[in-house]
């Protein structure tokens, strides 16, 4: 009995020298990186994660440079990573921003585990001078858990901090990243079967049944998280049955991908055209500022079912949309309000008019509050900095019948999504 008391005191003062001795290291660390920064500090104005990318934008006040100096590394004791930036000399004063598309800038994924801290570097022939980032936004810190890959996860802190090294303030930015379970509220992927319960969305008579949208959506949107969970992804639906769903509240359709944290949020539609059309085909509505490789991915593979839509309108190129508000729309929108007797909304050029692109991106696509109707309540994460990546797919034309043929016995239309997401994110 004594032996073993004596065995679980020493097994604790390993445990606690380890833990110490680690502390010590922290600390010697950051006092290490942070006696090497400069004084004046770099403001960060604006900062988000889109997806699994995170991005910055700031400005540091100086003097006769030239944008060759300078770039953004992420730093600790081992390494110093250049992380791509962009850099520009306005006023006399340096703007930097990591990238002008929502989508890209560092992606959260591919970050090994360590602490890191984020700092302009500028660099001439007689020297090398760090600068710090300041938080100069009313917004908070962030946390990220990876994708899912191979059963296993990183959680990343972004931490604006201050602290007091040799009598100087000096506030900075630092990435801390670990290891760690995902928690039962965060999931990887939402999958958002249109439509459902009273909304049905389009319809069409054949071989004499009436078939419905909200009906083929949801048996794309089940057996695509059962294709996505054999690749080892969490998904969420956010609806698992035929049911009415709410916008705004806290179980609504764009509220739900941000509530569990999703890096991806896929809305599954059907399309359909009044007038008999000679051709059907996949199209991919994106968000506006992004890069185009998920949507081009998701488009391809989907159109070895039955090839890209015709439809010219809004088209970016073979497959891949953007439905974005236009001055015309925008004042059109505002003068229907006004005859209706509702708030105008504050739309800006280029905001995605698809509800679900939009508003689950929150602030970084633009999300608006909805003036229709009162009791519609208010999207929860419209002002948010850290939302998911959503795309909108039309897999087809119900209204073209060798398109309906495919969308009735659906199964490869799960397959070609879940093989676009499994190519994107290896
Ligand atoms: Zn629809």
């Amino acid at each position: 009995m004594k032996k073993l008391l004596g065995l679980i005191i020493l097994i604790l003062l390993i445990l606690y020298g380890y833990l110490y001795i680690n502390k010590i290291n922290e600390k010697e660390e950051k006092i290490k990186f942070l006696s090497i920064v400069e004084e004046q500090e770099a403001n960060i104005n604006n900062y988000y994660i889109y997806g699994n990318h995170f991005n910055i934008e700031g400005i540091l006040g100086i003097d006769n440079v030239s944008t060759n100096n300078f770039s953004l590394v992420l730093k600790n004791n081992d390494e110093e990573i250049i992380l791509d930036c962009n850099f520009e000399i306005k006023e006399n004063k340096l703007f930097f921003y990591t990238s002008d598309l929502i989508n890209k800038g560092i992606n959260l994924d591919t970050l090994n585990q360590g602490n890191y801290y984020i700092l302009i570097k500028y660099t001439t022939e007689e020297a090398t001078k760090y600068y710090s980032l300041n938080n100069n936004t009313s917004d908070s810190n962030l946390e990220y858990y990876t994708i899912t890959k191979n059963n296993k996860n990183n959680k990343i802190d972004i931490k604006f901090k201050k602290d007091k090294i040799d009598n100087k303030n000096i506030n900075y930015l630092k990435l801390s990243i670990k290891k760690s379970k995902l928690p039962n509220d965060i999931y990887d992927i939402a999958i958002d079967p249109g439509h459902g319960g009273v909304d049905s969305g389009a319809d069409q008579k054949y071989d004499g049944k009436t078939y419905y949208e909200k009906d083929i959506t949801l048996e794309v949107a089940l057996n695509l998280k059962k294709e996505l969970e054999h690749l080892g992804y969490k998904v969420l639906l956010t609806r698992e049955k035929d049911k009415d769903l709410d916008y705004y509240n806290e179980i609504g359709r764009a509220t739900l991908p941000n509530k569990y944290h999703t890096k991806l949020c896929i809305s599954i539609h059907l399309n359909s055209e009044d007038s008999k059309m000679n051709y059907g085909g996949v199209e991919v509505y994106t968000p506006n500022d992004i890069d185009y490789s998920l949507s081009r991915l998701l488009a391809s593979k989907i159109s070895e079912i039955n090839g890209f839509s015709q439809k010219i309108h809004n088209k970016i190129e073979d497959g891949v949309y953007f439905n974005g508000f236009t001055e015309e729309s925008i004042k059109k929108a505002n003068e229907e309000n006004k005859e209706k007797g509702l708030k105008t909304y504050d739309i800006k050029v280029g905001t995605p008019e698809m509800y679900m692109i939009r508003e689950v991106g929150g602030r970084i696509t633009n999300a608006y509050v909805d003036g229709r109707n009162d009791k519609y309540g208010l999207n929860p994460y419209y002002n948010s900095n850290q939302t998911a990546e959503s795309y909108l797919i039309e897999l087809g034309y119900m209204s073209y019948i060798d398109d309906l043929k495919k969308l009735i016995d659906n199964k490869i239309y799960s397959q070609k999504i879940s093989e676009a997401i499994k190519e994107f994110y290896n």
